[in-house]
């Protein structure tokens, strides 16, 4: 039971990692001027406030939730 629960914790870790890294990687980034997900508009405030997102703050939340859901 406690190998389960330090490898879930283990890749939980990696998983953090590497969207940390990706995130420091596209700090520079361009973002989207569509959502990949819906293909409405990004707003040039979200662009600005979140270089090389590639979704409308909508989808974001639908996909962390998704991913949240994936993760339990
Ligand atoms: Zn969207």
């Amino acid at each position: 039971m406690a190998d389960i629960i330090d490898t879930a914790t283990e890749i939980e870790e990696l998983q953090r990692n590497a969207a940390l890294s990706a995130h420091r990687r596209n700090r520079n980034a361009v973002s989207a001027e569509r959502c990949e997900e819906c293909d409405e508009p990004i707003p040039e405030l979200r662009r600005a406030a979140v270089p090389g997102c590639q979704t409308c703050a909508e989808c974001q939340s639908v996909i962390e939730l998704r991913n949240k859901q994936r993760g339990l």
